[in-house]
This record gives structure tokens, sequence and C-alpha cells, in this order.
């Protein structure tokens, strides 16, 4: 398959690998938003959340918690940003499901979890928490 992740998980295309189990490949981002920026995925293709087994789902987790461990002893940030970008409209680029630790340090200048907050209209919410719940198995 025509995957980046994959490749790397074949070793195809190198990478600066952090982590390896059954299930889970954990390795550097090329692109750093700062500092021990790492990328966490299963190594069965799985494009998004919508695909992942639950066990690799819990198994990229369970890794994701053993490398932000690491990461906060190494290089001590003052925060960690987890994200998991799913679908294009999500502003997913490569389609494998991926975990991003993105350690933060306050004033790095990283903008990736700023938002204002809007107070939303309550009876909105409550509607919309319906339409989830009666699809929740
Ligand atoms: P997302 O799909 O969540 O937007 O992010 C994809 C991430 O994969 C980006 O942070 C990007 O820098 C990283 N990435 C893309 N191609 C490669 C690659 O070949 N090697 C590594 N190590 N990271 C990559
Ligand atoms: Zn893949």
């Amino acid at each position: 398959m025509d995957c980046i992740f994959c490749k790397i998980v074949s070793g195809e295309i190198p990478s600066v690998k952090l982590y390896e189990d059954d299930r889970v490949l954990a390795f550097m981002d090329i692109n750093p938003l700062n500092d021990g920026h790492l990328l966490i995925i299963p190594k069965a293709h799985a494009a998004t959340i919508h695909e992942i087994t639950e066990a690799d789902f819990l198994a990229v987790m369970s890794a994701t918690r053993k490398l932000a461990a690491a990461v906060k002893k190494a290089l001590n940030p003052e925060g960690i940003n987890l994200l998991q970008l799913n679908g294009k409209a999500a502003n997913q680029v490569v389609p494998h499901l991926h975990v991003h630790i993105v350690p933060r340090w306050s004033g790095d200048g990283v903008t990736v979890s700023q938002w204002e907050l809007v107070p939303g209209d309550m009876e909105k919410i409550k509607g919309i928490a319906d339409q989830i719940r009666k699809d929740l198995k």
C-alpha cells in the first residue's frame, strides 16, 4: 500500500525510532512543532479512529502514556499536547492513524491549542448530546 507510515513500519522509509512493540511504533516527527515532537502509530494500517481496532487503539494509547513519561523525564516540558487528527477537515495529512506528542513550554509560540472560548447555546448543546447518546453502543 502506498502509505508513508506503513513504509516507515516496514523500514522502506527511514525514521528516528523511539519505541516498538508487537502493535505499535513511535518515532520522531521530521517537521517538529517543538523539540521532542514525536508520533505514535499502530503497525497495522488504519486510516483513522473509525478503522482502527480497539486492541490497536488501546496499544497506541498505552504507548503514548509511556512516551509522555519519557519525554517529561528527558526534556522536562511544562506541558504536553496530545493531538490526533481524523480526516481532511480535521487537517489530517497522513491517512494512517497517529498520535502526536508535542512538548510545550510557556511562551513557546506553538499555536496548536489556542482557541477563543465563546459560550454556546445550551439548548443546541443538549440537542446534540441527545443525538450522540442515541448512537452510543
Ligand atoms: P497530521 O496527519 O496529523 O496532520 O500530521 C502528519 C505528521 O506526520 C506531520 O507532523 C508530519 O511532519 C509528519 N510526517 C510526514 N511525513 C513524515 C515522514 O516521512 N517521517 C516522519 N518522521 N514524519 C512525517
Ligand atoms: Zn499505513
